[in-house]
């Protein structure tokens, strides 16, 4: 056995700038165009060498499902099977992502599985070999393995890097229903009178660092889908916009909402009004990450 048994790694959860949906592919799955960005909101993946064969996952959350579903236990079966690993694996979530709520808890979780065994096992793969092993688990995986600010194409998986964007203190709040993805993709209609976000205008916005054209052009073409099935949705913006926020859109197919805020006193404002309107039970105020670094001027 090596050296290192144990090791703790952050799983970072992500928000969705901008998103996208061109049309169905005849394979099933939507063909996207998204802007995403990782928050510093996250989970903490602590896996552990054992001698006793198997891979173990286990949680703080009583209601996730600990068993092969798991995404963490994917990523550990995945990487044992093929390099035949001996001896066994315990992965230990402590969840902090809201699941089921457009952040990606679940492919955050497998990105840091995925690199935390291949560090346990000196595996020796380097970023797209890691990235196409975990598109196979999950289109979102491949982003969470490189994580910051990225356009994201095809089914999410065909990445491109963009600068950090700007902007930092978030508010986000996830209402206490969960949605499925799949519902929300079966409830999406594309029409003429679909409002397309504008993703090349946002791309360029975060090139020129443009805070005002980032946040304006905030967009998500899976909103209404998600409104109909839960109106706090509306309402969290609204209250978030009433309270300060520059804007505030939902993240991913939903239902979690966030806002940008330029002040930390307004943004427990609006937390606070989330939480007396029982909008919201999961509210965190977060950030970017990695943050923007100020550029010193002299
Ligand atoms: P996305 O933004 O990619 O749509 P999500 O935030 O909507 O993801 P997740 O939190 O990843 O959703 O969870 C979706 C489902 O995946 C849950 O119903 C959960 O049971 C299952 N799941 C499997 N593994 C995990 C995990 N490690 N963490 C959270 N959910 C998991």
């Amino acid at each position: 056995m090596g050296k290192d048994v144990q090791i703790q790694i952050r799983a970072h959860g992500k928000i969705n700038l901008g998103i996208d949906v061109l049309g169905k592919r005849e394979d099933g799955y939507h063909e996207v165009r998204m802007i995403m960005q990782t928050v510093r909101l996250h989970d903490r993946v602590t896996l552990k060498r054992e001698e006793t064969p198997g891979i173990r996952i286990s949680s703080n959350l009583s209601f996730l499902p600990c068993d092969e579903s798991n995404l963490a236990y994917k990523a550990a079966s995945l990487l044992f099977q093929e390099f035949s690993l001996e001896g066994g694996l315990s992965v230990h979530l402590e969840k902090r992502i809201p699941v089921a709520a457009g952040m990606a808890g679940g492919s955050a979780d497998c990105a840091a599985v995925l690199r935390g065994v291949n560090r346990l096992y000196h595996l020796g793969l380097n970023l797209s070999e890691l990235q196409k092993r975990g598109v196979r688990l999950g289109a979102d995986v491949p982003y969470c393995l490189m994580g910051g600010t990225a356009l994201a194409e095809g089914i999410g998986e065909k990445l491109t890097a963009l600068p950090p964007a700007p902007g930092r203190l978030l508010l986000i709040a996830k209402p206490p229903v969960s949605l499925s993805s799949r519902y929300i993709y079966t409830h999406l209609t594309l029409n003429e009178q679909t409002v397309h976000p504008d993703i090349d205008g946002m791309v360029e916005a975060i090139r020129q660092g443009d805070a005002g054209g980032m946040i304006r052009r905030l967009g998500n073409v899976l909103e209404d889908a998600a409104l109909g099935k839960c109106p706090q949705i509306g309402q969290i913006k609204r209250t978030m916009l009433e309270n300060g926020a520059r804007g505030a859109l939902m993240s991913g197919s939903g239902p979690t909402v966030f806002g940008f805020f330029d002040d930390i006193r307004q943004a427990r404002r609006a937390a606070k009004a989330c939480r007396s309107q029982k909008l919201a039970r999961q509210i965190y105020i977060t950030e970017l990450y990695p943050p923007r670094k100020t550029v010193e001027l002299s």
